[in-house]
């Protein structure tokens, strides 16, 4: 059986050093924000060239403490794509606000910035685009748009994590830059754990109180916030991982483009524009057979996964703002065609071979 993934590989191959750094947490009893918490901040800011990180409890806490840290009040309007995991949306209806969809491009799957400025409203406060799979949406044009509009711009880099655009990195165009490190994430933990990296001193202490009750640990509550706090025995672990995660991209990388070269033919392979770098974090080929597709690697033993099989605007908890089917037909279209295929560091070129192999003779 071929996987999705193989933590554990990534795990023995680390086993040591985790260990060894988990041991320490566990004697030295700071459990919940701690040292590690703030070393892993400050080397992630570093590593992003902005000047802070904020440790939170997962992807979704750093998207929704990040727009909770914004002047954002209920009827506002954010704009986002329907084609990205649900948590993306879940954060603008936490904050009370309406999420406006604009359709995707048909070859980046990313937020399609030609249809952006048709909706922007008196209402809009914010653009959230989502890098995708791990490629890069178009930010220069974004970023344009957010100045002329005075949007905020909020980053979904949940799996984006080292992608970049002419050498600079996704989450470092916007306000914020919003990580997950779920395991199975490019840079991921052992259980949940996310963080934002920003530039804005305002917005940062506004978070830093946001994931911990409203208040800095001193008893003394400036706003209602929520428990959304990175633990000492994750970013202990983030630590040591943020060291292999651009090698690990790079195994990535190479596996997509063997995959490319012996897929272009037969399906839709990723697009990557000129001067963009995505960390694949997935590898999504697109085909009007990809149900057989899916059935035949099945039948063979190897692992595909459809990322995502219903745009979020046709999802049952947005029923209340009426969407319909044909809203968004680009996203509705590649939701029946993507495919996902194991592309993690440490899969065999054998394996790609045989893989391609099996789709390229079901055709
Ligand atoms: C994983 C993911 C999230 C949420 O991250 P969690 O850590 O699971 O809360 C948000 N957005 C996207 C695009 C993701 O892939």
């Amino acid at each position: 059986m071929i996987p999705m993934l193989d933590l554990r590989k990534e795990f023995l191959d680390i086993e040591d050093e985790v260990v060894a750094a988990v041991i320490d947490v566990l004697k030295g009893t700071r459990y919940v924000l701690g040292p590690e918490v703030e070393a892993f901040e400050r080397r992630l800011a570093e590593y992003h060239g902005l000047s802070y990180g904020a440790g939170v409890g997962s992807g979704t806490g750093a998207l929704f403490l990040s727009l909770a840290s914004l002047p954002i009040s209920p009827g506002d309007e954010i704009i986002t794509t329907p084609f990205t995991f649900f948590a993306t949306v879940e954060s603008i209806l936490y904050v009370g606000a309406k999420p406006v969809f604009v359709d995707i491009d048909t070859k980046t799957l990313n937020i399609d910035v030609d249809l952006i400025e048709a909706k922007i409203t008196k209402k809009t406060k914010a653009i959230m685009p989502v890098h995708l799979f791990g490629l890069p949406c178009d930010m220069k044009r974004i970023m344009a748009l957010a100045k002329k509009y005075n949007l905020y711009v909020i980053e979904d880099c949940a799996q984006s994590f080292g992608s970049s655009i002419d050498g600079k990195l996704t989450g470092t165009f916007g306000n914020a830059g919003c990580f997950s490190f779920y395991p199975s994430k490019n840079l991921g933990c052992y259980g949940d754990g996310g963080a934002v990296v920003m530039d804005s001193q305002q917005m940062y202490e506004n978070i830093l109180a946001l994931r911990n009750h409203g208040s800095r640990g001193n008893y003394i509550h400036s706003v209602v916030g929520f428990n959304s706090r990175l633990d000492e025995i994750q970013a202990a672990i983030l630590l040591i991982k943020l060291t292999k995660v651009e090698r690990n991209n790079a195994m990535r990388r190479e596996n997509a483009a063997l995959y490319s070269s012996l897929l272009s033919s037969s399906v839709m392979c990723p697009y990557i524009p000129e001067g963009y770098v995505s960390n694949y974090h997935q590898y999504t080929i697109r085909s009007p057979q990809r149900d057989k597709i899916k059935e035949t690697l099945h039948a063979a033993g190897i692992s595909s996964v459809v990322y995502y099989p219903l745009p979020i605007h046709l999802q049952k908890p947005l029923e209340q703002f009426g969407f319909r089917k044909g809203d968004f037909p680009v996203a509705e279209t590649a939701s029946q065609q993507v495919l996902s295929l194991p592309v993690y560091p440490g899969l065999t070129k054998e394996a790609i071979g045989m893989i391609s192999e099996v789709i390229i003779k079901c055709l």
